[in-house]
């Protein structure tokens, strides 16, 4: 196979060269020119065949969505719109495509059309950008954390344990489930099932991530999570992917300097590596936003959004600081907000975009949350309100980041356990980093598809999930 990469064919160094290009058609004109893609780049090599090179036969079967190899000589390209293009020497149709039938027509498709053809999308410019750049941020956080000696430790996927405590979790059983056994209580009696007992998938690999810092320092997690919520939002999936990285001996402050730095690496790599990706994608949204009157745009185009965040410290408040700013805000007194707001509130989305979008307009994070909005391993402060909790939002999106300095104080820990109604019991594996040899540590979990989201410009995740789980859809 001494197949060219399109992307490296219009860089043209290979210009004079026989090559080989294989791809799908996009599009057929005049008997005479072929645009093929191969998903490298959203740019398509054109390919010139002279008359007599194919017969009738062979040319009709060149339609959209049909895959073809060529071989040629890459030349410089004499039309416009194109630096070099291919005159064929031969060509072979590899898999036809009825172009009737073809779910992809050569006319703008809405997103949600596209997410019925989940299998075809990625053949489009849009998703073709989106995945690219998805490969790309994955890649980076890699790079980010192996640059600055993590471990990368994978947390399992099946678990006994519920991290955040919200009961969100989707059970996994090899009981058969049209024959429960039951104990004389009449609870499901899950010593006979796989495990012995019952379990979940994970809803966060936080807890197994802290043993790990408790013996590598700093490890991170990468990997798919899972949450039985209602994910009927933009921002939420059932199946979304988390980054957790856990440190020993970090504080608040340097658990949230790390995640700035962090957030800032990504769209630094992503700028940097897919320029094409992004420009073309910054153009989409300013024809997406023509539609939209004046006021609904955004200010900021993506390319200079982004550009924006890495020149600019992300703000920081507390959360009764937001709390403050939310209650004098323009917007609470012409009751434009839908939730109340109170000290003691989980902030709403409506409020992270407010004090992101309209007040600070920039990503602001915000640390100190009310104990009982939080998780039971957040460190508790001396107020006895409030916990070492911190949340990164982001414009266009609100939460992408959730993270927390946690209680390595076994005697507090216990006893908000306790006060929670957690079993200590059952948790003595997680306690035993406490009761040897513990020290102040601090992690965060980004959402990856939040992350995406933001550096994408797109506004719904399901678009930038390869196949997105949402309630009542597992199609493929
Ligand atoms: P939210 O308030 O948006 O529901 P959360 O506070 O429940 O998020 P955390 O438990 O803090 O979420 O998880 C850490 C990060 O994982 C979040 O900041 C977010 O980026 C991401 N995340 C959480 N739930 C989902 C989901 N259902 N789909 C996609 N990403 C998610
Ligand atoms: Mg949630
Ligand atoms: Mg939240
Ligand atoms: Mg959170």
């Amino acid at each position: 196979n001494k197949r060219t990469k399109i992307k490296d064919l219009l860089s043209g160094e290979q210009v004079g060269q026989e090559v080989i290009v294989m791809g799908w058609v996009r599009s057929f004109r005049n008997n005479q020119f072929v645009a093929i893609n191969d998903g490298s780049t959203n740019n398509n090599i054109q390919i010139v065949i002279e008359l007599g090179l194919i017969d009738e036969v062979t040319a009709k079967r060149i339609t959209t969505g049909a895959s073809l190899k060529v071989s040629g000589t890459l030349i410089e390209s004499l039309g416009k719109g194109q630096k070099v293009e291919i005159k064929a020497t031969s060509l072979e149709i590899l898999g036809d495509s009825d172009a009737e039938k073809y779910p992809l027509q050569p006319k703008k498709h809405s997103l949600e059309f596209l997410r019925e053809k989940a299998h075809l999308r990625f053949r489009t410019n849009t998703f073709g950008a989106v995945f690219r750049v998805r490969h790309a941020l994955a890649f980076a956080i890699h790079q980010f954390f192996n640059e600055r000696g993590f471990v990368y430790l994978h947390t399992p996927i099946l678990t006994a344990s519920d991290a955040e405590g919200a009961g969100e979790m989707f059970q996994v059983t090899t009981l058969p489930l049209n024959n429960l056994p039951k104990k004389e209580n009449n609870e499901i009696d899950f010593s006979q099932d796989f495990f012995g007992k019952a379990t979940n998938l994970t809803v966060s690999g936080q807890l197994e991530g802290e043993l790990g810092a408790m013996a590598f320092s700093d490890i991170y997690t990468f990997g798919p999570t899972f949450r039985a919520e209602n994910s009927n939002t933009t921002r939420h999936l059932a199946e979304f992917w988390m980054i957790e990285p856990e440190m020993a001996f970090y504080d608040l402050e340097d658990n949230r300097i790390l995640a700035e730095e962090f957030i800032k690496y990504l769209i630094g790599y992503a700028m940097k590596h897919n320029r094409e990706d992004l420009e073309f994608l910054d153009t989409r949204l300013k024809e997406e936003e023509k539609s939209l009157p004046q006021e609904k745009r955004s200010e900021l185009g993506l390319i200079e959004k982004l550009e924006f965040v890495l020149n600019n410290n992300f703000e920081h408040i507390s959360y009764s600081e937001a709390i403050d700013i939310l209650l004098a805000s323009p917007a609470y007194k012409k009751k434009k907000f839908k939730y109340e707001i109170k000290w003691g509130i989980d902030l709403q989305s409506e409020h992270e975009r407010y004090l992101v979008e309209k007040h600070f307009k920039k990503p602001v994070i915000v640390t100190d949350y009310p104990k009982d909005i939080k998780a039971f391993y957040m460190r508790q402060n001396d107020d006895g309100k409030t916990v070492a909790a911190m949340d990164i939002l982001a414009p266009g999106i609100g939460e992408i980041v959730g993270g927390s300095q946690r209680e390595e104080r076994l005697d507090k820990l216990e006893k908000r356990m306790k006060e929670m109604d957690i079993p200590a019991d059952e948790m003595s594996w997680y306690l035993d980093t406490r009761r040897f040899g513990s020290v102040p540590h601090a992690g965060f979990g980004l959402g990856f598809e939040r992350m995406v989201l933001f550096v994408t410009g797109m506004t719904n995740i399901r678009d930038v999930i390869p196949f997105a789980r949402t309630p009542k859809n597992c199609e493929f």
